[in-house]
């Protein structure tokens, strides 16, 4: 019964939260960040129910190593001017 209930638990967490979100380029940057755009990314992908079509992790599992910290998680890019 324990183990069911971490089990569930744990599904839980990996449901609701990027398990690369520690490791994120686009996640460090712009997590605190202010622009509308990238917080409705994040809450939509990292913290929500499309983390999954995620295209930075398909361009990772893809060529094995992490893209631009630049790029969004729907494949377009960071606009320059809100680059930091
Ligand atoms: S941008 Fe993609 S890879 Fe990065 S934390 Fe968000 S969902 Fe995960």
């Amino acid at each position: 019964m324990v183990w069911k209930f971490r089990n569930f638990c744990e599904n839980e967490t990996a449901m609701t939260e990027c398990h690369l979100l520690e490791k994120c380029g686009f996640f460090k940057h712009y997590a605190s960040a202010k622009e509308i755009d990238c917080r409705q990314f994040i809450e939509t992908y990292c913290r929500g129910p499309r983390m999954h079509e995620c295209k930075r992790l398909q361009y990772l599992n893809q060529y094995g190593v992490p893209p631009s910290d630049y790029m969004q998680p729907d494949g377009t890019m960071v606009k320059e001017s809100i680059h930091h």
